[in-house]
């Protein structure tokens, strides 16, 4: 049969080949143990850390989906990249993008500071310099990140690859913005892949989990040694959700992708935007590469709010469709403060530095019906053109009914008590 499309191979993981009662769909191994055939003579399956039928459909799934020939269900997406780690020692030089996910950042500095792990050395990829920079640096693996989070940053994937061949160092990409639907970077180079299988491979919200896909027998077999070892494998139910999920990747993907682009045309127009970020503008720096190493521009935007961060709160009230809430790539659309959420243990020099605005607003694109999407941008707009004006003519008049300073506090949350997603 001829190579299938990531659609089908989605839709059809492990239909109709359950040998005990021929049922369509595949059932849900719940077992930690299995029954030896006889006395030494173990069965293909011993024990659930190690293996388990419902896993390993998954796991082959999504290998197949990303072009590889291995793929490691863990628990989490975290755990996923603490297993690419595991081929790292002290002497080796890990590099890592600036602008990385903040759960990511905090695992590299805090294993390579705290815990001695690895040398790391952070490159800003989107700065002309960083292959001389990493050279110099002779890594023993580079770990990328495209589109990045919140600005969605395009790193080109072949030129890293290529410098990376050369230098005999293994790269990483975590390729959870974009899922194997719109970007497949083992076919552009890359030795593994790792997802929050959280985001959109999962696309419902409601697991939490990680894979880990390799380009060769070799890697995966060390890998996958690592992940019963360290015993941070996924969970069973954990990946009957998620291939449950995974059947619709294609379709959901589309239908966010495509109310996305009509949403960043929207937010392009509005006087209360100031710049809107999403590589599918022929402005945004990485719009060519982007095109060039993927199958479409994904269904995150971000966008600078053109008012007083004081007025904030007043937006995200107003939005009826738009969850204020962490995390991505789910069927509901949701919105992010990435200052105050998603990025807030990075100081304001930091969040300065990374292009982090204190107005910079993030979405993740639903499947809700875009008509609906912009109706409910626009009554948030309205709201804050309105309370702008109050406030404006509060301060003319001298008064004090500027936006409620008590509010404001309440909604910077405490960035030592908020965690990465
Ligand atoms: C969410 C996320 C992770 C971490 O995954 P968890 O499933 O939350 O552990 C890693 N990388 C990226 C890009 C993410 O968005």
């Amino acid at each position: 049969m001829s190579k299938r499309h990531v659609a089908t191979i989605a839709a059809r993981a492990g239909i109709a080949q359950d040998t005990a009662f021929s049922a369509v769909t595949p059932p849900l191994y719940l077992t930690s143990t299995y029954e030896l055939t006889a006395f030494k003579q173990p069965g293909q399956y011993d024990y659930s850390r190690s293996n388990n039928p419902t896993r390993d459909l998954l796991g082959e799934t999504l290998a197949e989906l990303e072009g590889g020939v291995k793929a490691i269900v863990t628990s989490t997406g975290m755990s996923a990249c603490l297993l690419a780690l595991q081929l790292l020692t002290p002497d080796d030089t890990l590099v890592i993008p600036h602008d990385c996910y903040g759960g990511s950042y905090r695992l590299f500095t805090n294993l390579a500071q705290r815990k001695n792990a690895f040398k790391l050395l952070v490159v800003n990829f989107q700065q002309a310099g960083w292959a001389e920079q990493i050279s110099k640096a002779a890594p023993k693996m580079i770990w990328l990140e495209t589109p990045s989070n919140p600005l969605l940053q395009i790193t080109d994937v072949r030129a890293v690859c290529q410098l990376a061949k050369k230098l005999q160092a293994l790269v990483v990409v975590d390729n959870t913005f974009l899922s194997p639907v719109l970007q497949q970077p083992l076919a552009l180079g890359a030795d593994i892949v790792v997802h929050s299988t959280t985001k959109y491979i999962n696309g419902h919200s409601d697991i939490v989990g990680g894979v880990l896909v390799c380009n060769s027998v070799q890697l995966g077999d060390e890998l996958k040694w690592w992940a019963n070892c360290l015993g941070i494998t996924g969970a069973p139910f954990d990946s009957y959700m998620t291939l449950r999920g995974l059947r619709t990747l294609e379709p959901r993907i589309r239908l966010q992708q495509d109310n996305a682009a009509r949403v960043v045309d929207f937010l392009a127009k509005q006087p209360l935007v100031a710049k809107v970020y999403y590589p599918g503008l022929p402005q945004h720096p990485g719009h060519a590469i982007a095109k060039a190493q993927q199958s479409g521009f994904g269904a995150m935007c971000s966008f600078d709010l053109a008012a007083d961060a004081a007025l904030l709160p007043v937006f995200f009230s107003a939005l009826r469709l738009f969850t204020l809430a962490q995390s991505l790539g789910g069927i509901e659309s949701l919105i992010c403060h990435p200052g105050t959420m998603t990025h807030a243990s990075m100081d304001a020099k930091a969040q300065q530095t990374a292009g982090i605005g204190p107005t910079l607003i993030r979405l993740s694109v639903g499947i809700e019906n875009s008509d609906d999407l912009l109706a409910d941008l626009l009554q948030a707009f309205n709201a804050v053109a309105q309370a702008s004006r109050q406030a404006d003519k509060a301060a003319n008049i001298g008064t004090a009914v500027k936006p409620d300073h008590e509010q404001q506090q309440q909604f910077r949350l405490n960035p030592a008590l908020s965690a990465f997603w």
